[in-house]
């Protein structure tokens, strides 16, 4: 799922008619993306609060070293 709706979103629906795939749906109290949405991304540009945002990329977590020393 590449975009989600953001808490700015007022629930005016204008941007449901707009999924080809009809992946936003009403939730209480805002609109939501389900994990169908295959990235239209129509639906941004009728969003005039710009509630319709990607998702973060996921960060992996460095690999840790341990530094050892000549003693052990
Ligand atoms: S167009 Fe924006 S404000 Fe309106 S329902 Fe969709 S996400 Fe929410």
């Amino acid at each position: 799922m590449p975009f989600y709706i953001t808490q700015e979103c007022t629930a005016c629906g204008d941007c449901v008619d707009m999924c080809p795939i009809e992946a936003i749906r009403v939730d209480d109290p805002i609109y939501v993306i389900e994990p169908e949405c295959t990235d239209f991304m129509e639906c941004l540009a009728f969003c005039e609060v710009d509630a319709i945002q990607p998702i973060p990329e996921m960060r992996e977590e460095p690999v840790s070293t341990v530094a050892r020393t000549a003693n052990g």
